[in-house]
């Protein structure tokens, strides 16, 4: 029997073991989908990654109807369908790395500690924290998401949108490179920051090499 979305259900069992052989995630934390026309393939809730098939993966519609799969879709589904109505996403990862956890329990954003920071679309924002798997949770989100390719969920994790669930990952992944980056130096002193005349013209010129 065929089912739906296979190519992206298989995309988004590679990604979720590959939070966790990267360290993003433990256990069965953190998730993960990725959209197609007005349907999104979304990790399950509460699943070992490693034992995850392409029919367990919960294909939903975007308000939220389960309409393939034999597992029931992820807590965080009110996150994952959010930023696809607001933030025009194709594909979503949500981690709970340490170290952006960690700076979420001691700042308001994300400083300008690297140039890889205006991929992102300017100074990531942590988000104000609220209860995992609501509805308050996916607009906090959202708030600090616009404009932005990610944020940081305060004592929880971090989100991070793309065109692909590949470039969201990387995002995922960068976010976390630039929250010890930051842990690490202010251990030692105080961090010199870019300005935010470089950090725009750093954002011009990812803007540059993805048209080249
Ligand atoms: P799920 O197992 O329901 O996806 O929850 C993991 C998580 O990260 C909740 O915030
Ligand atoms: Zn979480």
């Amino acid at each position: 029997m065929s089912s739906l979305l296979e190519e992206e259900r298989a995309e988004v069992i590679r990604i979720a073991q590959k939070m966790i052989t990267d360290g993003l995630v433990v256990g069965t934390s953190g998730n993960v989908s990725l959209r197609s026309g007005e349907l999104v393939a979304v990790t399950p809730s509460g699943v070992d990654y490693d034992e995850l098939t392409v029919a367990g993966v919960p294909v939903v519609r975007l308000d939220g109807t389960v309409v393939d799969g034999e597992l029931a879709p992820t807590s965080e589904l009110p996150m994952h369908l959010t930023a696809y109505a607001d933030h025009a996403a194709d594909a979503v990862v949500h981690t709970h790395s340490l170290h952006a956890t960690a700076l979420s329990l001691l700042r308001d954003d994300v400083p300008a500690v690297h140039y890889q920071l205006a991929e992102m679309g300017g100074v990531v924002r942590v988000a104000e924290y609220a209860t995992f798997g609501t509805d308050r949770l996916a607009e906090n989100m959202s708030a600090a998401l616009e404009g932005r390719g990610a944020c940081v969920l305060r004592n929880h994790g971090t989100v991070a949108v793309g065109s692909t669930l590949a470039r969201a990952y990387n995002r995922a992944r960068q976010l976390e490179w630039l929250c010890e980056l930051w842990l690490t130096a202010q251990r030692a002193g105080q961090p010199r920051l870019l300005d935010d005349v470089e950090l725009t013209r750093c954002a011009q010129q990812f803007q540059h090499a993805t048209r080249s």
